[in-house]
């Protein structure tokens, strides 16, 4: 049902790319809140102490997230947008370059995160995001997406790290 709810556009931001416009799922007062629920059912609770989400779409889901499972809320986000002592990391994306940030002190040491980010695409932003958990001395649980695009391979940048998704294409 979720599916019905994911929008196609074309040669978005650029020519060639078909960008997964989620705007029509968070519009929807049934989609929304039963996508929530299925992420929520796809990693049990008890193997994660913290929900990280990435600027900007993975907040829209990660922050809810984190609410339905009684978890806090880390978030990472681009560059100079955090106000506290920062360790950031540079990657690829599938359309340009970039760069995502988390906050020294934002998980404890050892402490297990589950990531979060509304479509895997090549992986880089993901795997950066990875980077950055252990960085700060936490351990990434998995991660977990609402779209996987399966012929960019992004959970094969990830290597060991598992991978969770709702609506595959
Ligand atoms: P990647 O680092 O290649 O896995 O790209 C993932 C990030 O870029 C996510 O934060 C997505 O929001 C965004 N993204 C990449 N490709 C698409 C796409 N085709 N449609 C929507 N968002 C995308």
């Amino acid at each position: 049902m979720i599916e019905r709810f994911i929008r196609d556009v074309p040669d978005f931001p650029k020519p060639g790319i078909l960008f997964k416009d989620i705007t029509p799922l968070l519009q929807s007062a049934e989609a929304f809140p039963e996508c929530i629920d299925q992420l929520a059912a796809l990693i049990p609770a008890s193997s994660y102490d913290v929900v990280c989400g990435i600027e900007s779409r993975g907040f829209l889901f990660g922050a809810p997230l984190a609410l339905r499972t009684g978890k806090g809320f880390v978030p990472i986000r681009k560059p100079g947008k955090l106000p506290y002592k920062s360790v950031s990391q540079s990657y690829d994306l599938e359309y340009g370059k970039d760069r995502i940030e988390i906050h020294v002190d934002a998980v404890s040491h050892g402490q297990r995160v589950l990531l979060v980010d509304d479509v895997l695409a090549t992986g880089g932003t993901m795997d950066a995001a990875v980077k950055l958990v252990r960085q700060v001395g936490g351990r990434v649980a998995a991660t977990c997406f609402v779209i996987e695009l399966l012929f960019l391979n992004g959970r094969k940048r990830l290597g060991d790290v598992p991978v969770h998704s709702l609506v595959k294409y």
